[in-house]
């Protein structure tokens, strides 16, 4: 596997490779990776003849308040659990490359962006939007992989692709789990044990939804009502949103009916955690 930091270098390599022949295969992430990056990886890898793997901890998609700072980083690792993969590429580029001092442009998307994680995090999808179409200009990915664990973040970036023409394809791959049912996360490390416990609250109501729907329920309110309770009794969760909503526009559900995304976003102490399910 080569590292490669400089966004012409990386850019140079792509270019030879499509002059080649081959496709890509580009999995955007920003490290600290875990089983669930890995599988993405592993699907990069099966379904492109190259695979590049971005860790970029991106500035612009964390508010002021949030945990820019802190965030979990260990190139190293990272390094050598794709390596073990076959990986091809590890791109790993540089803050202040990435956006000089007068860097100006951003990437919006209007409505969807400010639903759901969107009304706890306004300038979340602007920072993400924004780095993954600046990633793709310098991978120039055929396919590029992304986790389903972010369904909100897939719906958005799948539009954000449609409506700028971008010629990529973006293929969403299941969530990975531990195997008590909590979806991996780097943020997970933030967990005490008593906390680690509590996240269990978050595949809980996920599978508690499921499975009234599976029953036969048609009527949000009441599996929100019910997800809502089950959060509730748990003391060290506190709810942000619970979210049926329509996987293209995210627009909120009132009747069941498929294909429909469930997501929670939850605070477990202060650490804010986020699963979904889709019913088809
Ligand atoms: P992140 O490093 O958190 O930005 O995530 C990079 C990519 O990994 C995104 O496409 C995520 O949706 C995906 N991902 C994160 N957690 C999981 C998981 N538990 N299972 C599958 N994909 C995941």
């Amino acid at each position: 596997m080569i590292v490669i930091k400089d966004i012409q270098e990386m850019q140079q390599w792509s270019t030879a490779r499509k002059k080649e022949g081959k496709t890509i295969g580009f999995v955007p992430t920003m490290g600290y990776l875990h089983s669930g990056h890995l599988s993405l990886v592993k699907a990069a890898r099966s379904k492109s003849d190259v695979s590049v793997v971005s860790s970029f901890v991106n500035p612009t998609q964390f508010a002021p308040n949030e945990d820019y700072d802190r965030y979990p980083r260990d190139f190293d690792r990272d390094k050598n659990l794709l390596e073990t993969l076959g990986n091809d590429v590890l791109f790993f580029p540089d803050r202040n490359a990435m956006y000089p001092l007068d860097y100006e442009t951003f990437v919006v998307t209007e409505k969807m962006a400010t639903l759901w994680e969107g009304k706890t995090r306004p300038t979340h999808f602007r920072g993400v939007c924004t780095v993954v179409t600046k990633l793709m200009m310098i991978v120039q990915p055929d396919k590029m992989h992304m986790g389903q664990k972010d369904i909100q973040q897939c719906a958005i970036l799948r539009r954000m692709i449609i409506d700028l023409n971008i010629p990529v394809e973006l293929v969403i791959e299941p969530i990975i789990r531990e195997i008590d049912g909590l979806a991996m996360s780097s943020r997970n490390v933030y967990l005490n044990p008593e906390e680690r416990k509590a996240a269990l609250v978050l595949s809980h109501s996920i599978f508690l939804a499921e499975q009234l729907i599976q029953q036969g329920e048609k009527d949000a309110q009441v599996i929100i009502a019910k997800m809502k309770s089950l959060i509730e009794s748990e003391p060290l969760a506190r709810l942000d949103y619970i979210a049926l909503m329509n996987m293209d526009n995210l627009e909120p559900v009132s009747v069941i009916k498929s294909p429909l995304a469930i997501a929670l976003a939850v605070y477990i102490g202060i650490i804010r955690l986020i699963d979904n399910v889709i019913i088809r």
